[in-house]
């Protein structure tokens, strides 16, 4: 009977496992993690969790006795070593386990300040494992000063909290705009007014030259343009790795994350992988995905073409994020993208619909549901409506998924 191993138990690769089972699967199924609790959510980390609106066993992706349940043998708090991609056979606290199918789900790595510039002092956080929130939630203080690094998703979700939580936010980005890397100019204008109302001190272009520290603690930064900015902590959200060190010291190929084709399947026979670790073929191109629905289809995917499936994963990339009273919903991808067309449907929601010459690509929807819901389906249906009919607010948009 064969037994297949997953590393990483996150999203990818809790949905793997349950997959494999909910299909019939009748082999072993072991899933090795390096945490000590079983698969959670992340994205509530920056928002209900961190917030303190949501308890732990609610983060938990599946009750912990589901893996018993369903004959799923889970390890936690258990690192891979090492992998033996011949021998079909990989380490892990001292022990030798064999293989027959081995999953790679080990997500990513958020970048951290060098120690150089006081990366390493006392009261500098990221935000990617439950253990980082725990220890930083004591911080979320009253009128205790904040100063985050990174005006993206991850960054600006946490100034959120942090100002709703009544602290003193400031906010570096070192590029001209917030969200640069991710959205338009239009979306970036939103979130930047959007925190101005409450509260939060958006400074961009400008970076960070130092921290500064006394007895091992941080007291505020110095930025590149001189200003100091006093502070009792810091949240640095600046960006992530795909999870490759293991897959890399195993030979196994390396692409902007672990390369896989369309299937899942890696540069070695036997191995595969899904989620923020993999990058994969989309539309002529290789990208990778940090999003939960991504996590979760891929991983699917996988667990599906172990069995024999032979499909191709083709991704619907979604993603949300949640600021205040504003739900932000992102369908498609906006890579390449040569204009933004404004959707206002009422005083307080509003889409950026995002072309590439005449082809729609990405929709930003703000509070706008609706709006999300069909650029998704259009986008994935390959259609393109008009961009004057869509800045029409009185356009019926259902209507264009009939056309
Ligand atoms: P992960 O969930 O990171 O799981 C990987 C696991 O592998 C980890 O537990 C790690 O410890 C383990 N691991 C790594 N190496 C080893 C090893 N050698 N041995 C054993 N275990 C190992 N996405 C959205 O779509 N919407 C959002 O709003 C959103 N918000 C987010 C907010 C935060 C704060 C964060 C951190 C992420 C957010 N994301 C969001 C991204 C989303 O959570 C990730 O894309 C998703 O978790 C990826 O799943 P994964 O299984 O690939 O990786």
């Amino acid at each position: 009977m064969k037994h297949v191993v997953v590393i990483g138990a996150g999203q990818a690769g809790s949905s793997c496992v349950a997959k494999l089972r909910n299909s019939g699967f009748e082999g072993d199924v072991t899933l090795i993690g390096a945490e000590p609790v079983p698969p959670y959510q992340r994205p509530p980390l920056s928002k209900a969790y961190l917030m303190g609106d949501m308890t732990l066993e609610r983060l938990y992706l599946r009750p912990e006795a589901f893996y018993a349940d369903n004959n799923i043998t889970l390890r936690m708090h258990s690192e891979v070593e090492s992998i033996d991609t011949n021998a079909q056979t990989l380490t892990v606290s001292g022990e030798t386990l064999a293989y027959d199918e081995l999953v790679l789900t080990t997500g990513s790595t958020p970048n951290r300040l060098p120690e150089a510039i006081g990366g390493n002092l006392d009261g500098v956080f990221v935000v990617r494992d439950l253990s980082d929130v725990d220890t930083m939630a004591p911080r979320f203080a009253q009128d205790a000063k904040v100063l985050i690094v990174g005006g993206g998703y991850i960054g600006l979700e946490a100034a959120s909290v942090a100002a709703k939580l009544g602290l003193k936010v400031v906010l570096v980005e070192m590029a001209d705009r917030i969200l640069k890397r991710v959205a338009a100019p239009e979306t970036s204008d939103f979130f930047r007014e959007l925190h101005h109302r409450h509260g939060v001190d958006i400074r961009e272009g400008v970076g960070l030259d130092h921290l500064m520290g006394e007895a091992g603690a941080v007291i505020g930064a110095r930025l590149t343009d001189g200003t100091e900015i006093p502070a009792d902590f810091v949240i640095v959200g600046v960006g992530i790795r795909p999870g490759v060190a293991l897959a890399e010291a195993a030979g196994i190929e390396i692409e902007n994350g672990i390369r896989v084709d369309a299937q899942g399947r890696t540069s070695v026979p036997h191995v595969w992988a899904a989620g923020d670790c993999a990058s994969f073929p989309y539309r002529g191109e290789r990208i990778r995905l940090e999003s939960v629905p991504n996590a979760i289809e891929q991983a699917e995917a996988v667990a599906a073409n172990i069995m024999g499936a032979e499909k191709d994963y083709i991704a619907k990339p979604w993603f949300w994020s949640d600021q205040y009273d504003v739900k932000l919903q992102i369908a498609g991808l906006n890579t390449g993208y040569d204009r933004v067309v404004t959707r206002r449907v009422d005083a307080d929601s509003i889409g950026f619909w995002y072309y590439r010459g005449d082809e729609l690509v990405a929709v930003d929807a703000m509070n706008d549901p609706r709006g999300y819901m069909v650029g998704k389906r259009l986008i994935e249906a390959g259609k393109s409506p008009d961009p004057e009919v869509i800045a029409d607010p009185t356009t019926d948009l259902k209507a264009l998924l009939k056309a």
